[in-house]
């Protein structure tokens, strides 16, 4: 078995894989219990524990007597809290107020509407507090500072790592487990993969310093360096994993080089009653200038909810169409295709396109539906000639990728809000294409993903972007409402919309992860609805265990104006596109995520009148806070994308299945996006050299990314 410290010195410096290959086990005091703890937060092996990073730093040179405090300081306190009481307020809030002290003195604390504090720092917990220093009736006090919980932790600088909710590895522990791998690793070192000549090039410190500083820091400064080089790691490997596929890509992909005449292309812009936006035309061109190539496309539309995106895949589906091929539109939900396949038809309505088997030279150009809702001789006919190619364009779901579904000529796919979809069903639906070429793949996306991100989840997609809205929208005033009095000004303005003619979305709280718990709230919710805030008015039902006719029916009316208001799952959250529909209520809102939330938001805006969006319900925890004060401060998707990932740590960039997996530990997006940017050219440069290191730094990639990430961005 390996070890990590010898006598002698022969043995060459540690690789990451060495250090993988440790179990923390290996450390003194780890026991069976601290293992556990401490796999609970991700922590396996040495590697995981070197790059279990501080969250935080404290530099105590910095700390302040609380006796010296003034009004109006920004100050760092360390202290114990010695009381904490917790009281709700006017209008079904919480405060929690908190006496911390050192030894010079006390200070009282207080938090609002942030009832989990009383949890958190119970009488007798060693705390540092950052805050601004005010007056509350003459006594000096922090209200909401930034609070940290150190244990018995001393130094200079006092690293501070992340804690997990359910407790089990305290700060200080971690810290001297850490010292102690870093002191038995000193003697072999850490090895760097990375050549002088990059290390020069940006002036980084070697891993083996920046893995050591990054926990026992001396100076802040150090921080800063060693986080400049471990950040500039984890994006690298990604990159380099990413360039290294698309290379092998490249290399063995035929796609279907089409021939766009622009005829049906041409004869949709000109039965619009609208012009397209100048990035709706910026975007069909780069799509068009992919589609005549010989490469297949892979290409990410990212656009903002209500940016028009549909046109555009309808204009590349009908490019495709021009040029004898099918077109297919997948997307994530019945009621979403339904939608889809009704809005393509309306659009594309009277349309032809050329024939050989028809007298005149021409036929109407065929929209079909397929679902799993569409049975019997109606699924067969639509197979047979989506088979025969007499199908121009199949609109539908999931079912699009089953056996059965064989395409004629299948030359353009897209697949709507991508989100949903698992990458292996988009890699089926690739496959489906004529057997000399694959289609062009476009994923249409509205949960807006920062193009950093995008860079980096994508890495191997091309991204177009529609960041214009169509004119003529009004912007959503969002609010929150908190406790009875807020609750009932919120339904009195869904009763006053429905009075002047406009309707309304209530969206109900996800209960649980089980369907049919949620759909027993959401059928309570109406029940409680329709026998109180709303008695007057016509509310209708919609969630996803309804047959899909009855779904039909509901939506049906609510376009139709025939319901005032729908109380619905997150069914609606995609497309749904109903103008007249000017206020959405959210539920226990708390319990989305911001780009969930976002998405629900822009069921309302769609048309002249002014929407209103409220998020109801308290947040139980500082991140739920956070989200929803964001929605009320912006409706800008690439401005909440960017909170949102600040908010989450990031840790989610690489898919759902690696939630709180290795993924990034200190790269921000946000902050460290022109190292995106350089992590990728470094790995085009070092690749196309393809010297010595390329193979230890693919090695050292695998390990950082782990074999489920490899994999992930690899069916990507
Ligand atoms: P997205 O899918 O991006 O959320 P949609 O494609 O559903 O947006 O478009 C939203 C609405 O805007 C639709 O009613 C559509 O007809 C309309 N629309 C699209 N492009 C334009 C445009 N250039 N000018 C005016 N309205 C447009
Ligand atoms: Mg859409």
């Amino acid at each position: 078995m390996t070890t990590i410290d010898t006598a002698e010195t022969p043995d060459p410096p540690l690789t990451l894989r060495d250090l993988a290959a440790l179990e923390v086990g290996v450390l003194k005091g780890v026991g069976p219990k601290r293992k556990t703890a401490l796999s609970k937060v991700g922590v396996h092996t040495v590697l995981d524990l070197l790059r279990y990073y501080p969250r935080r730093w404290i530099d105590r040179t910095r700390e302040e007597p609380i006796a010296n405090l003034r009004v109006g300081d920004e100050a760092m306190v360390v202290g114990t809290v010695r009381r904490i009481d917790q009281r709700r307020i006017r209008g079904n809030r919480t405060i929690v107020t908190a006496t911390v002290a050192d030894a010079s003195g006390s200070l009282s604390v207080s938090f609002f509407n942030q009832p989990w504090r009383a949890r958190q720092l119970p009488e007798g917990t060693p705390v540092v507090l950052f805050g601004k220093v005010d007056n509350y009736r003459g006594s000096l006090q922090m209200s909401s500072p930034v609070v940290d919980r150190i244990g018995d932790q001393t130094g200079k600088i006092v690293p501070v790592y992340p804690q997990s909710e359910k407790g089990g590895v305290a700060s200080g522990d971690v810290a001297r487990l850490v010292a102690e791998a870093l002191r038995r690793s000193a003697a072999r070192q850490i090895a760097d993969p990375l050549p002088d000549t990059i290390r020069r090039r940006f002036g980084f410190v070697d891993r083996h310093v920046a893995l050591s500083t990054i926990h026992e820091p001396e100076a802040m400064s150090e921080v800063a360096e060693a986080r400049r080089r471990l950040v500039f790691d984890e994006l690298f490997s990604i990159q380099l994993e990413l360039v290294r596929q698309q290379r092998e890509r490249q290399a063995t992909e035929v796609g279907v080089a089409h021939a766009p005449n622009g005829r049906l292309t041409g004869a949709l812009v000109d039965r619009l009653g609208f012009s397209l936006t100048s990035a709706q035309e910026r975007v069909i061109d780069e799509i068009l200038a992919d589609m005549v190539r010989p490469h297949p496309m892979h290409r990410l539309l990212q656009g903002d909810v209500g940016a028009g995106k549909t046109l555009v895949a309808v204009q590349a589906m009908l490019a495709a169409v021009e040029g004898g091929f099918q077109g297919a539109l997948m997307a994530p939900t019945e009621v979403l295709a339904e939608q889809h396949h009704l809005g393509v038809r309306a659009l594309l309505d009277g349309l032809e396109v050329d024939s050989d088997t028809s007298l005149f030279g021409a036929r109407p150009l065929r929209v079909e539906l397929l679902t799993n809702a569409v049975t019997g001789a109606d699924r067969r006919r639509i197979l047979d000639d989506t088979r025969s190619g007499e199908v121009d364009i199949l609109v539908g779901t999931h079912a699009l990728i089953q056996d059965a579904v064989t395409f004629g000529a299948l030359g353009m796919v897209v697949i709507d809000e991508q989100h949903r979809f698992g990458v292996e069903q988009r890699a089926i639906l690739r496959d489906k294409g004529p057997d000399d070429g694959e289609p062009d793949v476009l994923v249409m996306t509205a949960t807006p993903i920062p193009r950093t991100a995008a860079m980096t989840v994508y890495g191997d997609l091309d991204v177009s972007v529609l960041d214009e809205l169509p004119p003529g929208r009004t912007p959503i005033v969002t609010r929150r409402a908190q406790g009875p009095d807020e609750e009932s000004a919120m339904w009195a303005e869904v009763r006053e919309a429905v009075s002047e003619g406009r309707q309304a979305y209530v969206v109900c709280p996800l209960i649980d992860l089980s369907e049919s718990l949620e759909v027993r709230s959401v059928l309570e919710m109406h029940d409680e609805l329709t026998g109180g805030e709303l008695a007057e008015q016509r509310v209708g039902l919609l969630h996803g265990r309804l047959a899909s006719a009855d779904k039909d029916a509901v939506m049906s009316a609510f376009r139709a104006g025939d319901l005032d208001v729908l109380v619905a799952t997150t069914v609606i959250e995609v497309g749904v596109d109903v103008p007249n529909a000017t206020v959405m209520v959210i539920l226990d809102a708390a319990r989305f995520g911001i780009a969930q939330l976002h998405q629900l938001r822009g069921r309302v805006g769609r048309g002249a009148h002014a929407s209103s969006c409220w998020l109801a319900g308290e947040a139980t925890t500082e991140d739920g806070d956070a989200r929803l004060d964001a929605l009320v401060a912006s409706t800008d998707g690439f401005e909440l994308a960017e909170v949102d990932l600040e908010l989450r740590g990031e840790g989610t960039i690489l898919g759902e299945r690696q939630k709180g997996r290795s993924d990034l530990r200190l790269a921000s997006l946000r902050t460290d996006r022109e190292v995106v940017g350089q992590a990728r050219a470094v790995a085009t440069e070092l690749l196309d050299e393809g010297g010595e290191a390329v193979g230890r730094l693919l090695d050292d990639a695998a390990v950082l990314l782990g074999a489920e990430e490899t994999e992930y961005l690899r069916k990507n």
